[in-house]
Parts: structure tokens; sequence; C-alpha cells
């Protein structure tokens, strides 16, 4: 009985540039994702290929034409930690190569030719998408369960989301250092230190945007931050400059030029229109009323952003020299999120020899992430979202619903507090008070 049930065959026949001299496939890395497994095939030239799903078991074939290929291998530990069991090659016919990639489960494949740049020749990028639920991929993050905390919030209020985004991964080393440090990897290592220390904090609770080796784009970045309800974003970078003298921190928020062309594609996009701006459906708005109220919502984000990004600004000054002074403006796409305050934190220039030396120790790693969270911290304290324990912790105890027929004088004598006390404390301009109306009783 033929086993085998071919599910959907993917016709991916290019056009072949070099018909006579063979390509070489030289070399194979791989990325797990939590939702995706990336394949990246360095090859010598475009080569002609197609690509197609087979079921029990569940595997991929790829057929190059007219192919060599050297010995393939991939790294049995990244193996371990992937959807992938294992790979397999072999020349087909004369001409051809057909890699196989047996798989734990079922997925979704597209493949794309990537051009040479600075860094790789040509490469065969092979992508595997699933949903995250299954992926043994999600295991290896050490998040503490976030419920632990949920029991209470029902009482006081909910958690502040932080959402961390560590820049570039996977293919994209991100900028190098002096002797090779990838920025890739030190912005992992301080985002996950970062997101320690918002865990331990009370009343937060920070989710990673990515927490692993692998590239997200940056618009499923901005996607992954508004599916995660976060309050602030902070994605951490450490670039490099062609001056290797250039060295501090910066922090940056999104320019009002970056806002303003994004709130055109939002607008012109009709998915993302009918999606929702701070709690308000832009679908069945006309094209003004929906402009005007992006607008509003895009201020406040930059406002906030700006807001937080000096906050945290100062606390990096405290450690080390900063670049620029006041926090910077720019059209970066991964703050883009309309309803989101984003920051992005330039921790270093890694091209900085010394720079380079201190982002690598764990010490200094911490040090940037206190910095980094004693600013999210002294920012919120002072502006707590609406429904948050801390906000809840910043209203005062008592509060009192006026009913038909209390006034004032009647308030103040019943809790002994004086009229100019409560019309203080209540920013109220006169006596008059309407039924249903609450006061805030403060303690004396
Ligand atoms: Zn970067």
């Amino acid at each position: 009985m033929i086993r085998t049930l071919i599910l959907c065959i993917v016709f991916l026949w290019s056009a072949s540039l070099q018909a006579a001299e063979a390509v070489r496939l030289d070399s194979v890395r791989m990325w797990q994702a939590p939702d995706s497994l990336r394949m990246v095939f360095d090859i010598t030239a475009e080569a002609e290929h197609k690509l197609f799903l087979l079921s029990n078991p569940d595997r991929v074939v790829i057929d190059l034409k007219n192919t060599t290929a050297a010995d393939l291998k991939l790294d049995p530990a990244q193996l371990d930690q992937s959807w992938l069991k294992g790979m397999r090659s072999a020349a087909r016919g004369a001409n051809d190569y057909r890699v196989v990639l047996d798989l734990h489960r079922r997925v979704t494949p597209s493949t794309f030719i990537l051009k040479p740049n600075n860094r790789y020749g040509h490469r065969l990028v092979v992508d595997l998408k699933g949903p995250a639920a299954v992926a043994p991929a999600t295991v290896i993050s050490s998040a503490p369960p976030v419920e632990i905390k949920s029991a209470s919030e029902k009482n006081s209020g909910r958690d502040i989301v932080i959402a961390i985004d560590a820049g570039h991964g996977g293919e994209d080393p991100g900028a190098l250092g002096y002797r090779g440090t990838r920025e890739k990897d030190v912005v992992l290592q301080v985002a996950r230190k970062l997101k320690a220390l918002v865990d331990k904090e009370e009343g937060m609770r920070a989710v990673m945007i990515r927490d692993g080796d692998y590239y997200i784009s940056l618009r499923d970045r901005v996607t992954k931050v508004r599916d995660s309800k976060a309050d602030l974003l902070i994605s951490i970078h450490a670039d490099a400059f062609k001056n290797h003298k250039a060295r501090g921190s910066s922090v940056f928020a999104l320019s009002p030029e970056g806002a303003t062309s994004e709130a055109a594609r939002w607008l012109a996009e009709s998915e993302n229109s009918a999606d929702l701006i701070g709690g308000v459906s832009l679908d069945d708005k006309d094209e003004v009323l929906a402009s005007v109220l992006l607008d509003l919502s895009q201020t406040a984000s930059i406002e906030a952003s700006l807001d937080v990004g000096q906050n945290v600004l100062a606390e990096l000054k405290g450690i080390g020299k900063v670049h620029k002074r006041r926090v910077e403006q720019a059209g970066f796409v991964v703050l883009k999120s309309p309803d989101v305050p984003s920051i992005l934190v330039e921790t270093a220039f890694i091209s900085n020899p010394d720079e380079e030396r201190k982002l690598k120790t764990s010490h200094h790693q911490t040090k940037l992430a206190k910095a980094v969270m004693t600013g999210v911290r002294g920012y919120f304290s002072k502006n707590p979202p609406p429904g948050t324990l801390l906000a809840m912790r910043n209203t005062p105890k008592q509060a009192h619903v006026i009913r038909a027929g209390e006034t004032l004088n009647s308030i103040s004598r019943l809790y002994r507090i004086s009229m100019k006390t409560l019309r203080d404390s209540n920013a109220l301009k006169g006596d008059s008070l309407r039924t249903g109306q609450v006061i805030h009783i403060p303690s004396v």
C-alpha cells in the first residue's frame, strides 16, 4: 500500500540563469522560531528548484536542478530543539540533487532566493511555518508561568505588560563587533536579563518578542507587540558605526515623519484599517475621522515614548557615556505600533572595541538591564495605565459616591474633612455635586 500521500505540490521552477554550469550546494544552516523553521542553503548560483510536501511521515522534499552538493551537515544540538527529525540528501539522476527534510509535524512551506551580500553568497531560503503551540522551541523559553500572578489580579488590577524585543536574530547577525561579537547574541542576553527584572517587579510582566536565535521580520515584530497587548515596547540593539570611536548609549522614539507615513499605510491597507486603534475600530469611520483618531493615538504614543525614553536615557547616563543627551527620533519600523509606546535602546556601539568588550560581560549586561528597568519603573510610577495594579495603588483608598441630597458640606461633616481639602483633592471648582459623582476621600 502506498502510505505516502502527496498533500500539495508547490511549483517553484525558476528561470535558470546558468543552464550549463552546475550549481553547488555548499552548506546549510537552520533557525528554529516558536512558529517557524527557516533553513538556509548556501548555493553558488541561483538554483532552479521545486519543493513539495509528503505526509505519513511529514516531510518536505526540495529538488534542485543541475546541482551538486557537498556533504551537508546540521548542528545536532540545534536539531534536537527543532521541528526537524533529520535531513537526507542525495544526487538524483545525472544532474539533479534532492534534499529531504524529515519533520516532527506538518508545516506550510515557502521558498525564496537571497542575492549575495557582503557576508553571504546566493542563498536558498526554505521557510516552514506552523502554529506555535506544538512547537518544541516554545519549551526552550525559561519564562516563569504568568498565571502565578493572575489570582491576585482580579482584585488588584492587571500587570503592566512590557514587550521586549531583541533586535535581529537567525540569519541576520545585526552589527558585528571589532572582534566578531554579533549584535543578535548580546542584545538577546541583555533582553533576557531585562525580562527577569521586569518579571520580578510587582505589577509588571514581560513578553519576549524574540526569545531565541531566529529572525522575525520587523512587521511581524509589530504584530507580536500588539498581540501581546503591551503597554510598552523596548527594542534592544547595539549597532555599529564606521567610526570605531563612536560610543555611548542612545534611545530612540518614532519620528513624526515615520508616524505620518505609517498612518498613511495603515489607512491605505484595508486589513489594517479594520484594526483597533486605542480600542476604537477604524473600519466604520469615514476617512477623515479615521485619520484624526489614528493621529491622536499616534501622537499620544510618541509623547509617551519620548517620556519613558527620557527616563531610560537618564538612567543610562548613570552607567556610562550617552551618545546624545535627548531621546532621538527616527522612522524605525519596529516602533510603528500606533497605540503602543515604543522605544529603541541602542545599548552601545558594538563597533567600538572597548564597548564591545564590555557588552559581552554579564556584569555590564546586568547594569544595562537595570538602568532600563529603573527608567521604566520611574515612568510607570508616574503614568500607570488605567486598570493596572500600579494605577490602583495610586488611587486614594476611599471613595464616596454622591447620593441625591448630599452636599459638599454634608460630606465634609460625614468624614470630618474640611471642604477646602475635599475641593483641593478632587480638583473641584465650586461646591456643586451631582448624584452619582465619585468623590475621593483623602486620608488625613
Ligand atoms: Zn541593530
